[in-house]
C-alpha cells in the first residue's frame, strides 16, 4: 500500500466524525505529547476523539493538559476496543509499525477505518492511508504542530495544545540541544511563546520532580552498574529487576539513564539494558556518526532513530548482556 499524503485526507475531517488516536508502548513525552496535542485540537474542531495509550501514562506527565482522557489499554481494553471498533478515523502517532504498539497490534491491523500516520522514525510499514513520515524532523510534536500549520489552522493552537507540542518537543531533542534540534524548532517554540506558553513550569514538572529513591538509583547504577570500553568509545548499564526492586522503582525510572555514559571524554555510543517481565529491553543511543537504528536492526530486533533506538532480547539478561560484549568485541562503531 501506498501512503498518500496526509492533507489528502482533509475531505475525510470536514463534519464531525469519532477519530481513534493511539501511540507506542510504554509512551514518553513525545508519544503523549502529540497524541493529546491533536486530541485537543481535533475536538476544537469539533470531532469525537478517543485518545489509547497501549499502556499507562508515566507519572512525569500526568500533568499534561487532558491526560485523564486518555484511556489505558492495559487497563480500559474494553473501552479502548469500542472506541477503535466505532472509529471513522485512525491516528497513529509516533511509531511506524503495529508491533510497537504490543497488545494492540492485532485490532490495529484487522481494524478497517482509514488510518493516518504521523511520525519521524527511520522505515515505516506500507500499512496506512494516508500520512507524513519524516525522520529528519525533531519529534512528532513538531510534525503535528506542521499539521495543523498546514491544515490553515495555526490561529487554534491554545496554551493546552502550546503545553503538550512543548513537551514533546522537549523530551525528544535532549531539552534542544540534539542535532534534530532545527531552526523549525525553535521557530515553532517562538510562535508557542509568543501564544503565552510558559516553559519552566514544563521543564521542572517533567525533569524536576524524581522521587529521592529515583536520584540515588542513578548514583548506584553509576557506581554499580556502568561499565565503559575506551577501546570501542562505548559505555553499557544493566539493570536487573532486583535492582529496581531494591529501589522501588519500575522500569519507567530508568528513563535518561542511557545518556549518561555519553558525558564521559571519548565515549560515543551507549547502551541501556534493562530487565522486564517479560524480555529484557536495550536502548542506544550515539553521538556522531554510529547508526544505532541499524545497529538496533541488526543485533536486537529494534529501530528507531540514526543518534537513538532500542531493541529487544528474548535471553537473560546475563546472557544479553555476554552477547552484546560478543558483538560489541567484533562490530567496531569508530
Ligand atoms: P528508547 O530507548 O527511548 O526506548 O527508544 C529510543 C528510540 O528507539 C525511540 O524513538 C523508539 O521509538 C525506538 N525504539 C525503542 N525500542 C524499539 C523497538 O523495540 N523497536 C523499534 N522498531 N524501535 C524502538
Ligand atoms: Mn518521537
Amino acid at each position: 500500500m501506498t501512503m498518500k499524503p496526509i492533507l489528502e485526507a482533509k475531505n475525510l475531517l470536514t463534519s464531525p466524525k469519532k477519530i481513534f488516536i493511539t501511540t507506542h508502548h510504554k509512551p514518553d513525552g513525545d508519544a503523549i505529547g502529540s497524541m493529546l496535542a491533536l486530541h485537543h485540537y481535533l475536538q476544537i474542531k469539533g470531532h469525537h476523539v478517543y485518545s489509547v495509550a497501549p499502556s499507562e501514562v508515566p507519572e512525569f506527565l500526568e500533568w499534561l493538559p487532558g491526560v485523564q482522557q486518555v484511556i489505558n489499554y492495559e487497563a480500559q481494553a474494553t473501552e479502548a476496543q469500542t472506541a477503535l471498533h466505532n472509529a471513522d478515523i485512525i491516528f497513529c502517532l509516533d511509531f511506524n509499525d503495529f508491533s510497537r504498539t504490543k497488545l494492540l497490534e492485532p485490532l490495529l491491523a484487522a481494524a478497517t477505518a482509514p488510518k493516518l500516520l504521523i511520525d519521524h522514525h527511520l522505515f515505516p510499514k506500507p500499512v496506512w492511508d494516508f500520512g507524513t513520515s519524516r525522520p529528519e524532523k525533531s519529534s512528532t510534536c513538531e510534525m503535528v504542530y506542521d499539521y495543523i500549520n498546514e491544515m490553515g489552522d495555526n490561529a487554534l493552537i491554545n496554551l493546552d495544545i502550546a503545553k503538550c507540542l512543548y513537551t514533546g518537543a522537549m523530551t525528544d531533542t535532549g531539552s534542544f540541544r540534539f542535532p534534530c534540534t532545527s531552526g523549525d524548532v525553535h521557530r515553532m517554540i517562538a510562535d508557542l511563546l509568543d501564544k503565552g506558553l510558559v516553559q519552566g513550569p514544563i521543564h521542572e514538572a517533567v525533569y524536576d520532580s524524581w522521587s529521592a529513591d529515583r536520584m540515588r538509583f542513578v548514583g548506584y547504577s553509576l557506581i554499580e552498574k556502568m561499565e565503559l570500553f575506551p577501546k570501542w568509545s562505548a559505555g553499557i548499564i544493566a539493570i536487573s529487576r532486583k535492582d529496581l526492586k531494591l529501589f522501588g522503582l519500575n522500569t519507567g525510572d530508568t528513563e535518561g539513564l542511557v545518556q549518561y555514559p555519553l558525558s564521559v571524554r571519548g565515549i560515543s555510543f551507549s547502551t541501556l539494558i534493562t530487565e522486564r517481565s517479560d524480555e529484557v529491553k536495550l536502548s542506544f543511543r550515539s553521538k556522531g556518526d554510529f547508526n544505532v537504528n541499524e545497529f538496533a536492526r541488526t543485533h536486537f530486533q529494534g529501530g528507531g532513530h540514526f543518534n537513538a533506538s532500542g531493541g529487544k532480547s528474548s535471553e537473560s539478561l546475563n546472557d544479553t548482556i555476554l552477547r552484546f560484549k560478543q558483538i560489541l568485541s567484533e562490530f567496531h562503531p569508530r
